[in-house]
Protein backbone atom coordinates (compact mmCIF):
# COMPACT_ATOMS: atom_id res chain seq x y z
CA UNK A 1 0.00 0.00 0.00
CA UNK A 2 1.33 3.27 -1.15
CA UNK A 3 1.07 6.14 1.61
CA UNK A 4 1.25 9.26 -0.82
CA UNK A 5 -1.45 10.74 -0.55
CA UNK A 6 -4.54 9.83 1.43
CA UNK A 7 -2.45 6.46 3.07
CA UNK A 8 -3.85 4.19 5.06
CA UNK A 9 -7.55 6.53 4.75
CA UNK A 10 -8.12 5.74 1.40
CA UNK A 11 -7.91 1.89 1.87
CA UNK A 12 -11.28 2.47 3.43
CA UNK A 13 -13.17 2.76 -0.13
CA UNK A 14 -10.84 0.81 -2.02
CA UNK A 15 -13.59 0.15 -4.80
CA UNK A 16 -16.33 0.18 -1.69
CA UNK A 17 -18.64 1.07 -4.94
CA UNK A 18 -17.22 -1.38 -8.04
CA UNK A 19 -18.35 -1.40 -11.27
CA UNK A 20 -20.56 -4.36 -12.05
CA UNK A 21 -18.81 -5.38 -15.20
CA UNK A 22 -20.42 -8.65 -15.64
CA UNK A 23 -23.92 -7.03 -16.38
CA UNK A 24 -26.65 -9.92 -15.00
CA UNK A 25 -29.68 -7.83 -15.91
CA UNK A 26 -29.30 -8.93 -19.50
CA UNK A 27 -28.01 -10.91 -22.09
CA UNK A 28 -25.85 -9.37 -25.29
CA UNK A 29 -27.28 -9.65 -28.10
CA UNK A 30 -23.64 -9.39 -29.69
CA UNK A 31 -20.35 -10.59 -28.29
CA UNK A 32 -18.84 -8.12 -26.12
CA UNK A 33 -16.92 -4.73 -27.55
CA UNK A 34 -13.20 -4.35 -27.12
CA UNK A 35 -12.16 -2.22 -23.96
CA UNK A 36 -9.05 -0.75 -23.01
CA UNK A 37 -8.07 -1.15 -19.77
CA UNK A 38 -5.64 0.49 -16.87
CA UNK A 39 -5.33 0.41 -13.18
CA UNK A 40 -3.08 0.82 -10.66
CA UNK A 41 -2.13 2.30 -7.04
CA UNK A 42 -2.18 6.09 -6.50
CA UNK A 43 -3.26 7.73 -3.20
CA UNK A 44 -2.65 4.57 -1.31
CA UNK A 45 -5.71 3.36 -3.28
CA UNK A 46 -6.64 2.23 -6.14
CA UNK A 47 -7.48 3.62 -9.76
CA UNK A 48 -9.42 2.05 -12.55
CA UNK A 49 -10.32 2.76 -16.47
CA UNK A 50 -11.84 1.44 -18.66
CA UNK A 51 -12.37 2.81 -22.18
CA UNK A 52 -15.04 0.71 -24.70
CA UNK A 53 -13.63 0.89 -28.20
CA UNK A 54 -10.29 1.89 -28.65
CA UNK A 55 -8.03 4.77 -27.37
CA UNK A 56 -5.22 6.22 -28.93
CA UNK A 57 -1.94 4.88 -28.42
CA UNK A 58 -3.88 2.08 -26.50
CA UNK A 59 -3.66 1.12 -22.76
CA UNK A 60 -0.01 2.15 -22.51
CA UNK A 61 -1.23 5.97 -23.64
CA UNK A 62 -4.58 5.68 -21.31
CA UNK A 63 -2.04 4.94 -18.30
CA UNK A 64 0.41 7.34 -19.46
CA UNK A 65 -2.10 9.97 -19.65
CA UNK A 66 -4.03 9.30 -16.21
CA UNK A 67 -0.84 9.21 -14.60
CA UNK A 68 0.15 12.81 -15.31
CA UNK A 69 -2.97 13.50 -14.36
CA UNK A 70 -3.04 11.30 -10.80
CA UNK A 71 0.58 12.80 -9.91
CA UNK A 72 -0.18 16.39 -10.09
CA UNK A 73 -3.30 16.31 -7.80
CA UNK A 74 -0.83 14.22 -5.86
CA UNK A 75 1.81 16.60 -5.87
CA UNK A 76 -1.09 19.38 -4.85
CA UNK A 77 -2.76 18.03 -1.83
CA UNK A 78 -1.05 15.16 -0.68
CA UNK A 79 -1.10 14.76 3.23
CA UNK A 80 1.46 12.28 3.00
CA UNK A 81 4.28 13.84 0.44
CA UNK A 82 6.29 16.44 2.60
CA UNK A 83 7.01 18.43 -0.76
CA UNK A 84 2.85 18.47 -1.80
CA UNK A 85 1.23 22.20 -1.97
CA UNK A 86 -0.81 21.24 0.93
CA UNK A 87 1.78 19.54 2.58
CA UNK A 88 3.68 22.64 2.41
CA UNK A 89 0.82 24.89 3.75
CA UNK A 90 -0.11 22.98 6.57
CA UNK A 91 3.98 23.30 7.74
CA UNK A 92 3.79 26.63 6.58
CA UNK A 93 3.48 28.30 10.15
CA UNK A 94 2.15 31.52 9.17
CA UNK A 95 -1.04 33.20 9.00
CA UNK A 96 0.23 34.90 5.64
CA UNK A 97 -1.04 33.95 1.98
CA UNK A 98 0.21 31.03 0.72
CA UNK A 99 0.07 30.22 -3.41
CA UNK A 100 -2.10 27.91 -3.92
CA UNK A 101 -2.67 25.92 -7.56
CA UNK A 102 -6.40 25.98 -9.73
CA UNK A 103 -7.08 22.66 -8.12
CA UNK A 104 -6.77 23.02 -4.68
CA UNK A 105 -8.38 25.91 -5.12
CA UNK A 106 -10.86 24.51 -6.57
CA UNK A 107 -11.61 21.66 -4.39
CA UNK A 108 -11.16 24.13 -1.39
CA UNK A 109 -13.99 26.35 -2.65
CA UNK A 110 -16.09 23.43 -3.37
CA UNK A 111 -15.33 22.09 0.05
CA UNK A 112 -16.06 24.92 2.11
CA UNK A 113 -19.55 25.38 0.23
CA UNK A 114 -20.31 21.90 1.30
CA UNK A 115 -19.56 22.43 4.37
CA UNK A 116 -21.00 25.14 5.09
CA UNK A 117 -24.42 23.62 3.62
CA UNK A 118 -23.80 20.70 5.83
CA UNK A 119 -22.97 22.64 9.18
CA UNK A 120 -20.12 22.20 9.42
CA UNK A 121 -19.88 18.53 9.50
CA UNK A 122 -17.62 18.09 6.65
CA UNK A 123 -15.28 20.26 7.63
CA UNK A 124 -11.58 20.29 5.59
CA UNK A 125 -9.57 22.39 8.45
CA UNK A 126 -10.33 18.66 10.21
CA UNK A 127 -6.59 18.11 9.49
CA UNK A 128 -5.39 18.19 13.52
CA UNK A 129 -8.36 16.07 14.65
CA UNK A 130 -7.33 13.36 11.90
CA UNK A 131 -3.43 13.94 13.00
CA UNK A 132 -4.46 13.53 16.63
CA UNK A 133 -6.43 9.97 16.14
CA UNK A 134 -4.14 8.77 14.21
CA UNK A 135 -5.23 8.55 10.96
CA UNK A 136 -3.09 11.42 9.35
CA UNK A 137 0.33 11.99 8.89
CA UNK A 138 1.55 11.51 12.03
CA UNK A 139 2.05 7.80 13.33
CA UNK A 140 0.28 6.79 17.13
CA UNK A 141 0.82 3.82 18.86
CA UNK A 142 -1.86 0.97 17.78
CA UNK A 143 -5.22 1.90 19.28
CA UNK A 144 -4.09 5.51 21.03
CA UNK A 145 -7.03 6.71 22.29
CA UNK A 146 -6.69 11.03 22.86
CA UNK A 147 -7.73 12.50 26.03
CA UNK A 148 -10.60 14.91 26.31
CA UNK A 149 -7.99 18.16 27.03
CA UNK A 150 -6.25 16.79 23.98
CA UNK A 151 -8.95 16.81 22.15
CA UNK A 152 -10.19 19.99 22.96
CA UNK A 153 -6.70 21.62 22.28
CA UNK A 154 -6.83 20.56 18.29
CA UNK A 155 -10.54 21.64 18.16
CA UNK A 156 -9.02 25.13 19.13
CA UNK A 157 -7.95 25.30 15.40
CA UNK A 158 -10.17 23.52 13.58
CA UNK A 159 -13.06 25.27 12.02
CA UNK A 160 -14.27 26.31 8.25
CA UNK A 161 -14.54 30.45 8.90
CA UNK A 162 -10.80 30.10 10.08
CA UNK A 163 -9.64 29.84 6.27
CA UNK A 164 -9.86 32.07 3.58
CA UNK A 165 -9.58 31.31 -0.05
CA UNK A 166 -8.49 34.47 -2.31
CA UNK A 167 -8.47 34.83 -6.37
CA UNK A 168 -6.53 37.49 -7.59
CA UNK A 169 -5.09 38.82 -10.78
CA UNK A 170 -2.00 37.03 -9.08
CA UNK A 171 -3.62 33.24 -8.83
CA UNK A 172 -5.24 32.04 -5.91
CA UNK A 173 -4.02 32.23 -2.26
CA UNK A 174 -4.80 30.62 0.88
CA UNK A 175 -4.72 32.34 4.50
CA UNK A 176 -5.35 30.52 8.10
CA UNK A 177 -6.06 32.44 11.06
CA UNK A 178 -4.21 29.84 12.87
CA UNK A 179 -0.55 29.31 12.17
CA UNK A 180 -1.00 25.65 13.17
CA UNK A 181 -4.16 24.63 11.21
CA UNK A 182 -3.79 22.01 8.37
CA UNK A 183 -5.93 21.35 5.75
CA UNK A 184 -7.17 17.83 4.54
CA UNK A 185 -8.76 17.28 1.67
CA UNK A 186 -8.91 13.31 1.74
CA UNK A 187 -12.70 13.33 1.66
CA UNK A 188 -12.55 15.12 -1.88
CA UNK A 189 -9.53 14.30 -3.50
CA UNK A 190 -10.61 11.10 -4.97
CA UNK A 191 -13.63 12.31 -6.33
CA UNK A 192 -11.67 15.72 -7.68
CA UNK A 193 -9.43 13.01 -9.41
CA UNK A 194 -12.31 10.77 -11.15
CA UNK A 195 -13.55 13.73 -12.58
CA UNK A 196 -10.82 15.42 -13.96
CA UNK A 197 -9.65 11.89 -15.61
CA UNK A 198 -13.61 12.03 -17.16
CA UNK A 199 -12.82 15.38 -18.27
CA UNK A 200 -9.57 14.28 -20.13
CA UNK A 201 -11.52 11.32 -21.70
CA UNK A 202 -14.40 13.71 -22.85
CA UNK A 203 -11.50 15.78 -24.31
CA UNK A 204 -10.30 12.82 -26.24
CA UNK A 205 -13.50 12.67 -27.56
CA UNK A 206 -13.84 9.48 -25.56
CA UNK A 207 -17.65 8.49 -24.60
CA UNK A 208 -18.33 5.37 -23.18
CA UNK A 209 -16.13 4.73 -20.22
CA UNK A 210 -16.10 3.80 -16.24
CA UNK A 211 -13.27 5.81 -14.17
CA UNK A 212 -12.96 4.24 -10.33
CA UNK A 213 -10.51 6.79 -8.09
CA UNK A 214 -10.74 4.43 -4.61
CA UNK A 215 -14.65 4.50 -4.09
CA UNK A 216 -15.43 7.46 -6.22
CA UNK A 217 -16.74 6.50 -9.71
CA UNK A 218 -17.81 8.15 -13.03
CA UNK A 219 -19.44 6.37 -16.10
CA UNK A 220 -20.13 7.52 -19.70
CA UNK A 221 -22.47 5.91 -22.15
CA UNK A 222 -22.10 2.10 -22.37
CA UNK A 223 -20.63 -0.58 -21.24
CA UNK A 224 -18.60 -3.63 -23.35
CA UNK A 225 -22.46 -5.40 -23.76
CA UNK A 226 -24.10 -2.00 -25.15
CA UNK A 227 -25.78 -1.43 -21.79
CA UNK A 228 -25.64 1.76 -19.23
CA UNK A 229 -23.00 1.01 -16.88
CA UNK A 230 -24.26 -0.46 -13.75
CA UNK A 231 -22.41 -0.55 -10.11
CA UNK A 232 -22.66 -2.39 -7.38
CA UNK A 233 -22.66 -1.22 -3.64
CA UNK A 234 -20.23 -3.83 -1.51
CA UNK A 235 -22.05 -5.40 1.37
CA UNK A 236 -20.17 -3.92 4.47
CA UNK A 237 -17.87 -6.24 5.67
CA UNK A 238 -14.34 -6.10 6.18
CA UNK A 239 -13.04 -8.13 3.21
CA UNK A 240 -14.57 -6.65 -0.38
CA UNK A 241 -17.71 -8.18 0.01
CA UNK A 242 -21.08 -9.42 -1.95
CA UNK A 243 -23.00 -6.48 -3.63
CA UNK A 244 -25.83 -5.16 -1.34
CA UNK A 245 -27.18 -3.07 -4.13
CA UNK A 246 -26.92 -2.23 -8.37
CA UNK A 247 -27.65 1.25 -9.33
CA UNK A 248 -27.61 2.72 -12.97
CA UNK A 249 -25.24 5.55 -13.03
CA UNK A 250 -25.48 6.26 -16.64
CA UNK A 251 -23.49 9.60 -17.30
CA UNK A 252 -23.56 10.15 -13.80
CA UNK A 253 -21.04 10.13 -10.55
CA UNK A 254 -21.11 7.63 -7.88
CA UNK A 255 -18.98 7.10 -4.24
CA UNK A 256 -19.02 5.89 -1.27
CA UNK A 257 -17.70 6.94 2.14
CA UNK A 258 -17.44 4.11 4.96
CA UNK A 259 -16.38 3.82 8.10
CA UNK A 260 -15.88 -0.07 8.11
CA UNK A 261 -12.70 -0.54 6.66
CA UNK A 262 -10.00 2.16 8.26
CA UNK A 263 -10.80 2.17 11.97
CA UNK A 264 -8.87 0.65 14.91
CA UNK A 265 -10.20 -0.99 17.79
CA UNK A 266 -9.92 -0.48 21.48
CA UNK A 267 -11.83 -2.32 24.04
CA UNK A 268 -14.23 -3.99 21.76
CA UNK A 269 -15.13 -0.29 20.25
CA UNK A 270 -14.67 0.86 16.85
CA UNK A 271 -12.61 4.07 16.01
CA UNK A 272 -13.41 4.57 12.57
CA UNK A 273 -11.60 7.58 10.47
CA UNK A 274 -14.74 9.61 9.71
CA UNK A 275 -14.42 12.64 12.13
CA UNK A 276 -17.20 14.55 13.78
CA UNK A 277 -15.24 17.91 14.31
CA UNK A 278 -18.12 19.04 16.44
CA UNK A 279 -17.76 16.23 19.21
CA UNK A 280 -13.59 15.86 17.65
CA UNK A 281 -14.39 12.42 17.87
CA UNK A 282 -15.02 9.38 15.29
CA UNK A 283 -18.15 8.59 14.73
CA UNK A 284 -19.66 5.69 16.95
CA UNK A 285 -23.30 5.73 15.35
CA UNK A 286 -24.80 2.66 13.19
CA UNK A 287 -24.50 4.19 9.85
CA UNK A 288 -21.71 2.48 8.34
CA UNK A 289 -21.57 3.56 4.71
CA UNK A 290 -23.15 6.63 2.54
CA UNK A 291 -22.96 6.35 -1.07
CA UNK A 292 -24.08 9.64 -3.24
CA UNK A 293 -25.34 9.89 -6.89
CA UNK A 294 -24.54 12.80 -8.51
CA UNK A 295 -23.33 15.33 -11.87
CA UNK A 296 -19.61 15.15 -10.79
CA UNK A 297 -17.68 12.80 -8.66
CA UNK A 298 -16.26 16.34 -6.69
CA UNK A 299 -19.47 16.82 -5.34
CA UNK A 300 -20.70 13.37 -4.17
CA UNK A 301 -17.18 12.91 -2.92
CA UNK A 302 -17.64 16.06 -0.85
CA UNK A 303 -20.82 15.23 0.09
CA UNK A 304 -20.88 11.63 1.57
CA UNK A 305 -18.06 12.00 4.70
CA UNK A 306 -20.28 14.92 5.86
CA UNK A 307 -23.23 12.77 5.58
CA UNK A 308 -21.58 9.80 6.82
CA UNK A 309 -20.96 12.22 10.03
CA UNK A 310 -24.73 13.23 10.22
CA UNK A 311 -25.55 9.65 10.39
CA UNK A 312 -28.70 8.18 8.36
CA UNK A 313 -31.44 9.80 10.33
CA UNK A 314 -30.21 13.19 9.43
CA UNK A 315 -28.60 12.73 6.14
CA UNK A 316 -31.62 11.62 4.56
CA UNK A 317 -33.48 14.29 6.09
CA UNK A 318 -31.44 16.60 4.28
CA UNK A 319 -30.98 14.57 1.63
CA UNK A 320 -34.74 14.58 1.23
CA UNK A 321 -35.01 18.17 1.66
CA UNK A 322 -32.55 19.10 -0.96
CA UNK A 323 -33.28 16.14 -3.52
CA UNK A 324 -30.09 14.41 -3.18
CA UNK A 325 -30.04 11.02 -4.33
CA UNK A 326 -28.23 8.99 -1.33
CA UNK A 327 -27.83 5.63 0.11
CA UNK A 328 -26.96 4.95 3.85
CA UNK A 329 -26.29 1.20 4.95
CA UNK A 330 -26.87 0.70 8.82
CA UNK A 331 -25.78 -2.10 11.17
CA UNK A 332 -28.80 -3.62 12.92
CA UNK A 333 -28.51 -6.88 15.19
CA UNK A 334 -30.64 -8.36 11.82
CA UNK A 335 -27.75 -7.29 10.13
CA UNK A 336 -27.11 -4.43 7.49
CA UNK A 337 -30.38 -2.30 6.39
CA UNK A 338 -30.49 -0.21 3.60
CA UNK A 339 -32.18 3.14 3.63
CA UNK A 340 -32.39 5.77 0.53
CA UNK A 341 -33.51 8.71 -0.21
CA UNK A 342 -36.47 9.73 -2.72
CA UNK A 343 -34.20 9.94 -5.51
CA UNK A 344 -32.18 7.32 -5.06
CA UNK A 345 -34.65 5.29 -5.82
CA UNK A 346 -35.02 6.11 -9.62
CA UNK A 347 -31.23 4.50 -9.93
CA UNK A 348 -31.85 1.17 -8.04
CA UNK A 349 -31.93 -1.94 -10.23
CA UNK A 350 -32.81 -5.39 -9.41
CA UNK A 351 -29.55 -8.16 -8.31
CA UNK A 352 -30.75 -11.44 -10.57
P1 LIG B 1 -12.87 7.10 2.16
O1 LIG B 1 -13.21 7.18 0.70
O2 LIG B 1 -11.50 6.55 2.43
O3 LIG B 1 -13.96 6.55 3.05
P2 LIG B 1 -13.71 9.67 2.66
O4 LIG B 1 -14.07 10.29 1.36
O5 LIG B 1 -14.80 9.25 3.57
O6 LIG B 1 -12.68 8.55 2.48
O7 LIG B 1 -12.75 10.65 3.49
C1 LIG B 1 -12.29 10.26 4.75
C2 LIG B 1 -11.14 11.14 5.14
O8 LIG B 1 -11.58 12.48 5.24
C3 LIG B 1 -10.57 10.84 6.52
O9 LIG B 1 -9.59 9.84 6.49
C4 LIG B 1 -10.00 12.17 6.94
O10 LIG B 1 -8.73 12.40 6.36
C5 LIG B 1 -11.00 13.13 6.34
N1 LIG B 1 -12.10 13.42 7.28
C6 LIG B 1 -12.50 12.74 8.39
N2 LIG B 1 -13.56 13.33 8.94
C7 LIG B 1 -13.83 14.41 8.18
C8 LIG B 1 -14.81 15.45 8.26
N3 LIG B 1 -15.72 15.47 9.22
N4 LIG B 1 -14.78 16.41 7.31
C9 LIG B 1 -13.84 16.39 6.33
N5 LIG B 1 -12.89 15.45 6.20
C10 LIG B 1 -12.89 14.48 7.11
MG1 LIG C 1 -15.63 11.79 0.61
Amino acid sequence: MIRNLFGIICIATIVVVFAFFNNRTSVPAESPKAKVEVSGPIFGTQYGITVVGDYPGGSVKLEQDAMEILNRINSEISTFNKNSELYRFNDFQSTDKFPISEDTALMIAESMRIGRLLNGVMDITVGPLVDLWGFGHIKKEEGFVPSDEEIAEAKKIVGLDKIHLEFNYNGSFLRKDHPLMRVDLATIGEGFAADQLAKMLNNRGISNYLVHVAGAMRAKGLNANGIPWKIAIEEPEDTIGKPHALIDIHNLAVSTAGSYRNYFEKNGKRFSHAINPGTGKPIDHDTVSVTVIGDTATFTDALDTGLLVMGADKALVFANENNLAIYCLVKTKDGFKARYSRAFKNYLVPIK
